[in-house]
């Protein structure tokens, strides 16, 4: 997997990468070690609220340096800038679409389409990828660490090993999601990891640097930075993620907050009208812990309410 850095050794280069066909450029921080080693690709923002991963991959940009990294660590500073800057919700303001659903892309498609095509042209030249996401501006959630289960057998214990090395001890084994970054990592032979820490819009210190120290001891596990991983020994890991969709759009209340532990049955949250008439109780899918939960009032049909994790 080694990789000779060539005439960039030991260099840091800034630069955008543009996304042809589309006014996007795609902020980035390519740090080339002094020494060889592997290539890993850091990504914030591909979801434009969740703004601690945004913070933190800025942070680690300025921090590391040629001297101290074996290989390359290409770093994604704000993946998709239409929607931190339109402050969007799940969505790309330019077409709609949900970014992390639209991995691998298609350098021809609609805007989020070619920027996933160009993500994918990155990830090519990595061997390893860490997506960090948290929840939206509308959705309250408890820190977890999502690794794919999907692909070869190395690729996944792989995937497995920089999820635990991240340090929250929530860990998801997830099966392919359709779009989605890791999964496209999987289908290239790359171990991928989606960790999720923040919420609700907040740029705070606390999630910010659970995905820092995160990403520093995937490092250190990866042979790229020295020193020693400080390990979870025993990290829960879920192999069940429920989420509950809105059957329509209407007004929410949540009654399950993250964190907390449910029965199957219990309702979950509740949707009226404008007029204040019951639409829906969201009956609780699953026991297990809740992961995350909508905290807006508004709700549009399909949207996430929340999410229910299980053994
Ligand atoms: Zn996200």
């Amino acid at each position: 997997m080694a990789k000779t850095q060539g005439t960039l050794a030991g260099r840091k280069l800034r630069g955008f990468f543009d996304v042809p066909g589309t006014e996007v450029s795609i902020p980035y921080t390519d740090v080339r070690g002094a020494a060889d080693g592997p290539t890993l690709l850091l990504s914030g923002g591909v979801h434009g609220g969740e703004y601690p991963g945004i913070a933190a991959a800025i942070e680690i940009a300025r921090r590391l340096e040629p001297g101290e990294i074996k290989g390359r660590v290409i770093v994604l500073h704000l993946t998709n800038p239409p929607a931190f800057w339109g402050r969007s919700q799940y969505y790309n303001p330019l077409d709609g679409k949900n970014l992390n659903r639209c991995f691998p892309g298609d350098a021809a498609g609609s805007a989020s389409e070619r920027m996933a095509a160009r993500v994918i042209a990155v990830l090519r030249e990595a061997d390893y990828w860490i997506d960090m996401h948290g929840g939206d501006i509308h959705e309250a959630l408890v820190p977890f660490t999502i690794f794919s289960d999907y692909g070869k057998e190395e690729v996944r214990r792989t995937a497995q090993a920089m999820a635990e090395a991240y340090g929250i001890p929530r860990l998801i084994r997830s099966a392919s999601v359709a779009g989605g970054s890791y999964a496209a990592a999987a289908e290239l032979g790359v171990p991928a990891i989606l960790p999720e820490a923040g919420q609700l819009g907040q740029l705070d210190p606390c999630n910010q640097g659970i995905h820092e120290q995160g990403v520093l001891n995937v490092l250190r596990l990866l042979g790229m930075l020295s020193g020693s991983t400080t390990l979870h020994l025993s990290p829960q890991i879920y192999t069940r993620f429920v989420w509950s969709r809105a059957p329509q759009a209407g007004f929410w209340r949540s009654r399950v907050h993250p964190g907390e532990r449910v029965e199957a049955g219990a309702i979950g949250g509740v949707l009226h009208d404008v007029y204040g008439d019951l639409l829906h109780e969201i009956a609780v899918p699953e026991t297990g812990e809740v992961l995350f939960a909508a905290s807006s009032f508004a709700i549009g049909a399909d949207d996430p309410l929340f999410a229910v994790a299980a053994p």
